[in-house]
């Protein structure tokens, strides 16, 4: 069977992946001269702790099995099962941390409440002002940078697997046949277009103007390293009340007798920070959904998120060394993992994992896989 597959972020890289490791003859066909968009500005988070209940959670524990696995084979996805830590304070944040404990999915997810104490044995970096903290032993993190990459090198050691940068798909023009805008046509049994948060130009012809996709955009930043190991993945009771794991009557208490501060408001603003394998810090993020998106980056975010990340080391954050900004697609209908709609005869569209595409995208492209009976 032959596959195209088109976009080489994650969402394509695992569809190709997948596809290779059935044996089929793949080719991979990507518009930069490398993929440049949402899957290396992100946290690179395999992000267990705030999924909703359900099919959502299901996709994402697979995804992490699927990640370790690949992880185990691919050296330079630099996975490691570091676990996340949201420390909180005062007894409205502490009863958000414990209705998620007391979740009856709650040990599939690895929750536990820890003491002040046992969240600085667990995370040393951590000597800021907290009372206790919420852990997630199934969060996990890769190297976003440089993950794909990584995964190609793997990939290009099979024969049936080709590498196609700088050539944008234009048209679909028969049964799994594709023309890109080198004017070269590419026949297949099925193609998959992962083209990310691009919903204009092919995929709206294709797709048609009622996408239940939306895009988000982020803010970002990475510092110098920190001189010491963050041992976990770490977040802010902020992200409490964006992820839909941690809904209940203690969150609406929170948001109602605490909400957030006005910039973390406006910017629809968490902390999530993961240490990067150079010892730096990726630090985020703000959500912004109405267009035309800033095409520059905000100091007022950046500044809210300085403040947190030194209250909860305890210590000056190092120097900020980058600062970007991503956009993913997002399907429309939150209960929804991704948007995975036939648009052509053999030609689907695999798009709007949102802001769990790094996490999913192993389970997604299995899924896919299943789906056209690979
Ligand atoms: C700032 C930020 C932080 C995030 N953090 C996390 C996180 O920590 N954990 C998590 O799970 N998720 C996270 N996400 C979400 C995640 O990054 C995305 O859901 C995921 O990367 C989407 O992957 P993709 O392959 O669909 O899209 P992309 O990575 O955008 O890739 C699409 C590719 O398709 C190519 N393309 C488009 N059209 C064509 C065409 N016609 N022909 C050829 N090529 C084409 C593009 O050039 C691009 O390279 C984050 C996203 C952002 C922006």
């Amino acid at each position: 069977m032959k596959v195209t597959v088109v976009g080489a972020g994650v969402v394509g890289t695992m569809h190709a992946w997948q596809a290779v490791e059935r044996g089929h003859e793949v080719v991979q066909i990507e518009r930069e001269a490398e993929a440049r968009g949402a899957s290396l500005r992100n946290f690179g988070q395999i992000w267990v702790s705030g999924r909703a209940g359900g099919e959502e959670l299901e996709t994402a524990l697979r995804a992490r099995e699927l990640w370790e696995e690949i992880g185990g084979r691919v050296s330079g996805l630099g996975f490691r099962a570091n676990g996340s830590l949201t420390p909180v304070r005062g007894d409205l944040e502490l009863a958000v941390a414990e209705a998620a404990v007391a979740r009856e999915d709650s040990a599939a997810r690895g929750y536990k409440l820890l003491t002040l104490a046992e969240a600085r044995a667990l995370n040393p970096a951590l000597r800021g002002e907290f009372t206790a903290a919420l852990y997630c032993e199934r969060d996990a993190a890769v190297e976003p940078r440089t993950a794909q990459l990584a995964l190609r090198a793997e990939l290009l050691k099979s024969p049936n697997y080709t590498f196609l940068p700088g050539r944008e798909v234009r048209e679909v023009i028969g049964a799994g046949t594709v023309r890109d805008d080198h004017g070269e046509v590419h026949h297949a049994d099925a193609v998959v277009l992962c083209t990310g948060a691009w919903l204009g130009g092919l995929v709206r012809e294709l797709a048609g103007p009622g996408l239940p996709v939306r895009r988000v955009r982020l803010q970002m930043m990475q510092t110098d390293p920190l001189g010491e190991p963050l041992t976990t993945s770490v977040a802010d009771a902020d992200s409490f009340r964006y992820y839909p794991a941690y809904a209940s009557t203690a969150l609406d208490e929170l948001n109602a007798r605490q909400p957030q501060t006005p910039t973390a408001r406006d910017h629809r603003m968490q902390l999530l920070m993961v240490q990067r394998a150079d010892g730096g810090l990726t630090i985020g993020d703000t959500h912004e959904y109405e267009h035309p998106f800033a095409f520059d980056t905000l100091e007022d975010p950046y500044e809210h998120l300085n403040e947190v990340v030194e209250s909860l080391l305890g210590r000056p954050l190092p120097r900020i060394r980058r600062r970007w900004a991503g956009v993913y697609a997002q399907c429309t209908d939150p209960a929804r993992v991704v948007h995975r709609q036939q648009v052509g005869d053999g030609v689907w569209l695999v798009t709007g994992p949102g802001g769990r595409g790094m996490t999913c995208s192993p389970a997604i492209a299995e899924q896919t896989a299943q789906q056209l009976g690979w």
